[in-house]
Order: C-alpha cells, then sequence, then structure tokens
C-alpha cells in the first residue's frame, strides 16, 4: 500500500546527495571510490568560526532564536551585505534560515501559485526544478550552451515569458557550469524584465566569495530591480560550513515577512550555536578565507586541464564556484566495458562503476549532454580520478 502523498510520489530524490550516498555506501563496503560528486569543500571550518561557536555554547546559548534569526546575526549580514555587494537592506528584510536550501525553499512557497511560471536557465542547480515542482508552480527551462557560456540571453529570456511567469531562477557564480553574469549582462538582462514588472527574480549568490574574476555584481544592484529581487547567499560554501546550515536573503520587506511566517510554522528558526558562530564568520574581512579561495583556483587549473586531455570531452571555462561540467555527449551511443552510453545518467553510471569515480549526471541540472565533476577534492584524489577516467575510456 502506498499511502504517500501525490506531492512526494512527484518529488525526484536530490540526484547530488543520492550520489554522494551511493558513493559512500560502496565506500564502506570496501571499493576504493574518489568522491568528485558532492559540491562540499573539503576544507575544515575555520578556526576562528569554530571558537565562536564553542564560546556561544560555554555562553549558554540555548534556546529558541528569533524565527528570522538574532538580531546581532541580522545586522552582521546587513554589514555584509553592504561591504561585499553595495546593497542597502534593512533589518526586517533580512531572514536567516537553516542552509540556503532552506531559504529558496521559504522564497518559493511565499510567492508561488500553481500554474506560476518560473524560468530556469539552464543548467541550474539541481534543487530549483522540485522546490518550484512542490509548489504547483511550473518549471520553464530554458537550454543554453558552451557556445554562450551557458548563459541566457537576453533574447532567450523575453521569449520564455508569457502571462503566467511569476519568477526568474539562477545562481551566479553557476552551480554547475560556474558561469558569472557580468554587469552588463545582468543589467541587459534587467532591462527585459523592466517591461515586466511581475517577475519577481531570485539571485543565489551562494558561491559570490569562490569567483576568479573581477565581476562581482548582485541584480539587486539595480535600481529598479531592488524590490523585486531576493538575494540568497549562505556560508556553506566559502567558509565550509555545509553541515552547520545557514543560509539567509535580504528580500522586499513583505516577501521576508511571509518567508518568517512560513519557517515559524515549520522550522521555528535555525539553530542558535551556528548562528552565534555564523556573526565571527561575515565579521571576519573576506581575506581570511583568501586560502581557501586560492586553493580552489588552483584545483581550477588542474580540474580543466586534466578534462581538456579527454578525448571528447569539451567544456566552457568556469569562473566561480568548483565545479567543471563537461560535454560528454562524444560518448552516447558507444559500448564501453561492454557498457552502453545512452546518456549522461549512463556515462556517470559507466565512470561510477568501471572507474569508481563518483560524478553527477548533468541530467539532474537540466543538461542531459553533461556530466559535473566537483573540484573540491585534493590534488592527489582529482588526479587519480581523471587517471581512472583516462583508462576506461581509452
Ligand atoms: N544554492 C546552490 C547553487 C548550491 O550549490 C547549494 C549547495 N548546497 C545551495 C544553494 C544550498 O546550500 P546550503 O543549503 O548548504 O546553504
Ligand atoms: N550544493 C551541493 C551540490 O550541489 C550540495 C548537495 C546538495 O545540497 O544537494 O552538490
Amino acid at each position: 500500500m502506498n499511502q504517500l502523498s501525490d506531492q512526494v510520489n512527484r518529488l525526484q530524490t536530490s540526484a547530488t546527495l543520492a550520489m554522494a550516498a551511493k558513493a559512500r555506501e560502496l565506500k564502506e563496503a570496501g571499493k576504493d571510490i574518489i568522491g568528485l560528486s558532492l559540491g562540499e569543500p573539503d576544507f575544515t571550518t575555520p578556526d576562528f568560526i569554530k571558537k565562536a561557536a564553542i564560546e556561544a555554547i560555554e555562553a549558554d546559548y540555548h534556546s529558541y532564536t528569533p524565527v528570522d534569526g538574532y538580531k546581532e546575526l541580522k545586522e552582521s549580514i546587513k554589514n555584509k551585505f553592504k561591504r561585499d555587494n553595495q546593497l542597502d537592506y534593512q533589518l526586517s528584510q533580512i531572514v536567516v534560515s537553516t542552509g540556503a536550501k532552506q531559504s529558496l525553499y521559504n522564497v518559493a512557497n511565499a510567492v508561488l501559485n500553481p500554474g506560476d511560471e518560473v524560468i530556469l536557465p539552464c543548467p541550474y542547480w539541481v534543487s530549483y526544478a522540485d522546490i518550484v515542482k512542490l509548489t504547483g508552480a511550473t518549471p520553464v527551462e530554458v537550454p543554453t550552451s558552451i557556445e554562450s557560456d551557458f548563459k541566457m540571453s537576453p533574447a532567450q529570456l523575453e521569449a520564455a515569458i508569457t502571462p503566467q511567469t511569476k519568477m526568474m531562477w539562477y545562481s551566479s557564480p553557476c552551480n554547475p557550469s560556474g558561469s558569472i553574469y557580468s554587469e552588463t549582462e545582468l543589467k541587459e538582462l534587467a532591462e527585459i524584465l523592466k517591461k515586466h514588472p511581475q517577475i519577481i527574480v531570485v539571485s543565489d549568490e551562494i558561491y559570490e566569495h569562490i569567483n576568479f574574476t573581477e565581476n562581482k555584481f548582485s541584480m539587486a544592484q539595480i535600481d529598479f530591480m531592488k524590490d523585486r529581487t531576493v538575494t540568497v547567499n549562505g556560508v556553506s560554501k566559502a567558509f565550509s560550513m555545509t553541515g552547520w546550515r545557514i543560509g539567509y536573503i535580504g528580500a522586499p520587506e513583505y516577501i521576508a515577512k511571509a518567508c518568517t511566517k512560513l519557517q515559524g510554522q515549520v522550522t521555528s528558526g535555525a539553530n542558535c550555536i551556528a548562528q552565534q558562530a555564523v556573526i565571527a564568520a561575515l565579521d571576519a574581512p573576506v581575506d581570511k578565507i583568501s586560502y581557501i579561495i586560492d586553493k580552489f583556483e588552483e584545483r581550477r587549473k588542474l580540474t580543466l586541464d586534466l578534462v581538456n586531455q579527454i578525448p571528447g570531452f569539451t567544456s566552457n571555462v568556469p569562473e566561480g564556484a568548483f565545479y567543471v561540467f563537461p560535454n560528454v555527449s562524444h560518448y552516447f551511443g558507444k559500448t564501453i566495458k561492454g557498457k552502453t552510453v545512452n546518456d549522461a545518467s549512463d556515462f556517470s553510471m559507466l565512470l561510477l562503476e568501471e572507474a569508481n569515480v563518483a560524478t553527477v549526471t548533468g541530467k539532474a541540472f537540466g543538461n542531459p549532454d553533461c556530466i559535473r565533476i566537483s573540484y573540491a577534492a585534493s590534488e592527489a584524489d582529482i588526479k587519480n580520478a581523471f587517471k581512472r577516467i583516462q583508462e576506461v575510456l581509452s
């Protein structure tokens, strides 16, 4: 008997987390798996942040926090938005949640109705489409390619807009392509959106600091976009705090209020110790974590060089985040090690089973010709993984 809701039956398991679980399972069974599937920094949380958490425990922080986050933390977020993004958000426009994933879930549920459409430039981060679908709204995928650096053009945006369009949702730096929208590109997209004031933009900036370019611009910096843009951010990536589960938004006040109302019925607010630790993370000068960013830049070069040495792999040059997203369609229709590869999911499975290397199929990101390789791993693991991939494909 299946007593599950239609909503849950329709929901897909997160492909990134599923692949990570599978890799973990195989490892526990004694297989020598190299995990390049999960977007999770291999650094530990910086000591100055850990210290703040220990101090918070010792100072007896233990009770429910305000639903939308401690006022001191919201002050730190306000200052961070001003310092790093030249954005003026009032405390009433900021909501702290249990990871940026919950921030995104809150925003979707605060704004979307069944029948609404949400424009998702492909490739998009794995959870966007399912979070949208949970609200009964419809994701509208806009395909892009290596030739456009996986970015949506203003003409593509315009063509995707219908009277039902309620949101446009993207990450920059992008998971999985590493692409970054420049100030000019965002302004061009904004010019199209100007004609459609009902469309709200979700700008997911969780990879903000993992950016190897000078392109640092937020949609909300455009005057006429500020009161219809939700800026999403968090500490998981640059501060190596994935398990601490803190994310946040800067948003129009009515959306922030709705997210707080929703969160008050679902989680009561984020973990009190983690919130105190995040104050230390956000108050610190950004160069305290530059050793992490520098390492990622070195690994990007290494990974990209190795990708380019694999016959049939083609890739853009990722400018941020910690992924490469090569097109592997050259191998579709071929039989390798007795296995027929029909699509990126077969290819990713082939790499797992024959090379013991875990990656994620591009299908989960709305692009079935590519696979995602995370370089949030040691240089030794990256080199070894590509050696194994070479061997299987040759
Ligand atoms: N957005 C993007 C683009 C991501 O890659 C992630 C990674 N998990 C998230 C949001 C969610 O981050 P978290 O919930 O760990 O803050
Ligand atoms: N964002 C990471 C990834 O894309 C973590 C996994 C997840 O939250 O789905 O791999």
